[in-house]
């Protein structure tokens, strides 16, 4: 299911500094994404500490924060944010078997 960043990750525009982009979904595309279930954020988003261990959704070791989330296609995916020893990552992985 997961496409490139570039696909699914689109400019939106921010004042200030910074930058910011879209999250699109990666089965289909839309700009149409919610919770999984429309669940509150605080069901769909958790934080995982530092186990020193490579067992975080995207695959990277330590510590992250992932989010589920779906489109209005019933695509299920989870944004994840991994961190671990100076290195941070972000992926989009799919959940529960479906992509
Ligand atoms: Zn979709």
């Amino acid at each position: 299911m997961t496409k490139p960043h570039e696909e699914i990750m689109v400019p939106s525009h921010m004042d200030g500094t910074g930058v910011r982009w879209q999250l699109m979904c990666p089965g289909c595309g839309t700009q149409n994404v919610e919770n999984a279930n429309y669940a509150p954020d605080h069901e769909v988003i958790s934080v995982q500490p530092d186990r020193d261990e490579y067992d975080s959704p995207i695959g990277t070791r330590g510590g992250y924060v992932s989010v589920d989330l779906e489109c209005d296609a019933g695509h299920s995916f989870a944004l994840v944010v991994g961190n671990h020893k100076g290195a941070e990552f972000v992926g989009v992985v799919p959940r529960g078997g479906q992509g």
